[in-house]
């Protein structure tokens, strides 16, 4: 038996008990980065885009040629990453064999029987907000709001930044003290300038200082203030 049997039995099964909702197979759904195909998928259907998932059927030929436990994990992994309420595990062709089952509420999964699942489909509305829709157009829109709020907010802090840098004073001109005679420049506070021999101080830019005087070994100023 083919696993295609399988869909098409799960298909028409859809079709027949939910006719006010539609049936597709083979439906892309996005896991974050990665891609995936659910089965068949029970959507809305509204103005011709395709709405939130009601229920996704993962479909396995009979008997199963993987483990029970990881054809689970494989359906419940495709309602979550679309946000999906019903889900089906159809293993062959017979409703009778299928397991059903609900994602009662943020991905906590219960196993029903098939009535509660029929009436938990007939009573069904879109409760959760942010469930992706097929071909992932909601989760294109939500991202793109991301992008947006992401770019203001870049360019808001490039503005706030750049315009500090313009406001910010310039650093003061580093300025040297040197003395009538001395061949020397210094820093405000070095010792040779508290000597009390030393006749008066001049303060003189740096740029200037070096062009005729050498800086002073004590306070070492060129180093002091060229590293600032
Ligand atoms: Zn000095």
């Amino acid at each position: 038996m083919k696993e295609a049997r399988v869909e098409q039995a799960v298909a028409t099964y859809f079709k027949d008990r939910f006719p006010q909702f539609s049936t597709s197979q083979q439906c892309g759904v996005q896991f974050g980065t990665r891609d995936g195909m659910a089965d068949v998928v029970l959507h809305q259907s509204i103005g011709g885009e395709k709405g939130y998932f009601v229920a996704i059927a993962e479909c396995k030929k009979f008997p199963l040629p993987i483990l029970r436990a990881r054809a689970r994990a494989q359906l419940k992994s495709y309602m979550s990453a679309t946000n999906t309420q019903y889900g089906v595990l159809a293993v062959g062709k017979d409703p009778r064999n299928w397991e059903f089952c609900e994602n009662k509420y943020n991905n906590w999964f219960t196993e029903i029987n098939r009535e509660d699942f029929e009436q938990g489909i007939k009573n069904w509305k879109p409760v959760s907000a942010g469930a992706l829709a097929v071909d992932g157009q909601a989760e294109r829109r939500i991202s793109h709001w991301w992008k947006w709020i992401a770019l203001f907010l870049g360019v808001l802090f490039m503005v706030s930044f750049s315009s500090l840098l313009l406001l910010w004073p310039d650093p003061p001109e580093p300025i040297v003290y040197i003395t009538q005679t001395g061949k020397k420049y210094h820093t405000y506070n070095c010792e040779f300038l508290q000597d009390k021999n030393v006749e008066k101080k001049f303060a003189i830019y740096l740029d200037e200082a070096e062009k005729d005087y050498a800086s002073c070994g004590i306070c070492a100023p060129h180093r002091i203030e060229k590293s600032k």
